[in-house]
């Protein structure tokens, strides 16, 4: 069975047995109700994607940018605040596909701050979105690419372009998180993105989009691709940094 069509049976399937609860204050209706999450900050600070050192706008500092292909990284909100830790975790592992909706909500309004009080438009160069891919395993155990979904939903927020299909995940890899030295974790990267379409990219500033960034290990990788193939600038945008 297709497992989209799957999913979705799973999921009306469990709003039947376990109606929607706040995962913040469990009142009925939504999985994030208004109220706790008008409660959640966006985050007013910037930091480098590979020394997390306070940069400009987040910008890339001189040091790391000999070996971050990533130019600017923006991280809508906080992981420490534990709402935002559980909607991303509940998101990725319980397979509850409607939670990229307040994740975008979050991103939605870090782009209104960082756009009319910090007079940075990150939409000024018509930047194309690209959600940073899963490998294929994860997605027909998981059924979507939480990445795909929130790159989704701000394309159509902000009426911008989204494209899915301009790069993959070749191989399947140990997950990040269960590998400790960092120099292994970047072994376990090198050489795992595939460009499908060139095309797309000629030129372009990308908006690479995904959950959640840690080292920016596998931000880096999409972007060294991406660029090797002709975008011009990268800037990665988060829910948030764990
Ligand atoms: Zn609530
Ligand atoms: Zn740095």
């Amino acid at each position: 069975m297709n497992t989209y069509y799957a999913q979705r049976i799973y999921n009306w399937f469990l709003d039947l047995i376990f109606p929607k609860r706040c995962i913040g204050c469990k009142k009925f209706g939504d999985y994030v109700c208004r109220g706790c999450l008008g409660t959640i900050s966006i985050k007013k600070n910037f930091e480098c994607v590979g020394c997390k050192r306070n940069t400009p706008f987040g910008q890339t500092c001189f040091l790391c940018a000999k070996t971050n292909s990533v130019d600017q990284l923006l991280i809508a909100t906080d992981y420490k605040n534990s709402l935002v830790e559980k909607t991303i975790k509940f998101l990725k592992y319980k397979f509850i596909s409607d939670l990229e909706r307040p994740l975008s909500v979050l991103i939605k309004k870090y782009l209104k701050w960082l756009t009319l009080d910090k007079k940075f438009n990150v939409f000024e160069a018509n930047p194309l979105l690209i959600p940073v891919p899963l490998n294929s395993r994860r997605l027909n155990w998981r059924g979507f690419n939480q990445s795909e979904l929130l790159a989704k939903d701000l394309a159509g927020i902000f009426q911008m372009e989204m494209a899915g299909d301009v790069i993959e995940r070749t191989v399947n890899i140990t997950p990040q998180a269960d590998i400790k030295e960092k120099e292994e974790r970047l072994k376990n990267l090198s050489g795992i993105f595939k460009i499908l379409n060139k095309d797309k990219l000629i030129g372009r500033e990308v908006l690479l989009i995904d959950d959640i960034c840690t080292t920016g290990a596998t931000l880096n990788e999409c972007a060294k691709v991406l660029k090797a193939n002709g975008a011009l600038k990268i800037i990665g945008l988060v829910v948030a940094r764990g």
